[in-house]
């Protein structure tokens, strides 16, 4: 029998076990060195002055708002084809999101239909769907001339660039994500990136309740003034020392993973049936989160036969993600949303399979997988 390969597994060793050992042995669990350093060397990384950690990549797109006061009769453009957490961070502000549907190429925002919308904006969320950057020169032209404030959701964006800047460099503060099958994990975790010292210092004061002074700059200890509304929004020691380890492995993950989208790219390349999306487009190149291929918008492959298939081969897949997020109840209650107003987003969500590409995927399991997928295909089809 062989292996199973799973859609993502987190790689953690030993190393993460000492390092979180020392934290637990040192006695600061927050506020301390891991914190501080991971925050250094992950802006070094995203080529901007500032990183802020935070515990989720979802509170940093939060803290994002809030500190610069996107909230009651604000609207806010996300794209119909994200994570929900995109979308609720601005619900959460008493905002309205506007939900603008994708392009077929890629899943990313649709720079022509934000354009529709730009006039009415207060401010947008750009999500680098599955790790291929937006057309951010279109994008943050639209900003500029319709004077709306521009952000990143980077989650699955780790080292993905555009015209050589990083992602989380692109707007005025990007938020990652740590959480286990991201492309690296401090079990669960976020970073906020921003060029803007004084953007930076607000997401600091407001991550830990408002304080005006952190821990270690308080004259007398316990003693300090509460100068904003602020949350409990930190990472604590023992994430950011697993953050720092798997910082040293991040870039043998990153090779492995264009490596294997390479492969399984050639593999299923000439396929009538599949679009894959693409790793490059213009100026964008992918960070490589996975390998999406996309089923005939007729329906007439059935994706969750294809799915089913695949984990019967002993190939993990996933889905992103499987509904347009306006169409989930909630949102569809709230709004009134209705199957069929976003046509792009909802190709994706029914037809779009994911697949494997991380760390723990060899270059053979990647032929593997595309192979794999061409049975699966043949089979379903009969
Ligand atoms: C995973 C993910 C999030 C949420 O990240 P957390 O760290 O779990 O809060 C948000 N947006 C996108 C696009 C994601 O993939």
């Amino acid at each position: 029998m062989t292996q199973t390969i799973p859609f993502g597994r987190p790689q953690l060793d030993d190393a993460e076990a000492r390092a979180v050992a020392e934290v637990l042995a040192s006695g600061t669990l927050v506020h301390g060195p891991a914190t501080h350093q991971f925050e250094e060397r992950f802006a070094e990384r995203a080529g901007v002055p500032h990183a802020v950690s935070v515990s989720s990549c979802t509170a940093g797109l939060h803290l994002l708002l809030f500190v610069n006061g996107i909230g009651k009769g604000r609207r806010v453009a996300v794209p119909a084809m994200t994570h929900v957490a995109t979308a609720h961070v601005v619900e959460l502000m008493g905002a309205e999101p506007v939900f603008v549907d994708v392009e077929a190429d890629t899943g990313n925002i649709d720079p022509v239909l934000l354009e529709t919308v730009a006039p009415t904006l207060d401010a947008a969320f750009v999500v680098h769907y599955l790790g291929l950057p937006c057309e951010m020169d279109r994008i943050s032209e639209l900003a500029t001339r319709h004077g709306f404030r521009l952000f990143e959701d980077c989650a699955l964006a780790l080292d993905g660039h555009y015209n050589g800047v990083k992602a989380g460099a692109l707007s005025e503060g990007g938020s990652f994500s740590f959480y286990p099958v991201k492309h690296m994990t401090s079990i669960e975790g976020g970073m906020v990136t921003t060029r803007d010292p004084e953007l930076a210092a607000r997401l600091r004061q407001c991550r830990a309740f408002g304080y005006d002074k952190p821990l270690g700059e308080r004259a007398k200890p316990g003693f300090y003034d509460v100068t904003a509304l602020g949350f409990n929004y930190r990472m604590n020691e023992a994430e950011a020392a697993v953050g720092l380890c798997q910082m040293d492995k991040l870039d043998g993950f990153q090779a492995r993973r264009t490596e294997n989208f390479q492969a399984l790219a050639d593999e299923l390349s000439g396929i009538d049936e599949l679009s894959v999306f693409p790793d490059r487009k213009g100026k964008a190149v992918s960070s490589h989160y996975c390998l999406t291929a996309v089923l005939p918008r007729d329906g007439s492959i059935d994706r969750d036969a294809v799915a089913a298939d695949l984990k019967a081969q002993g190939i993990g897949t996933s889905i992103h993600y499987p509904n347009a997020v306006p169409l989930f109840t909630y949102y569809r209650e709230k709004y009134g949303y209705k199957t069929g107003q976003f046509p792009v987003a909802e190709w994706i969500a029914a037809q779009s399979i994911a697949l494997p590409v991380g760390p723990h995927v060899t270059i053979d399991d990647a032929r593997r997988i595309g192979q794999a997928m061409k049975d699966a295909i043949r089979r379903v089809c009969n």
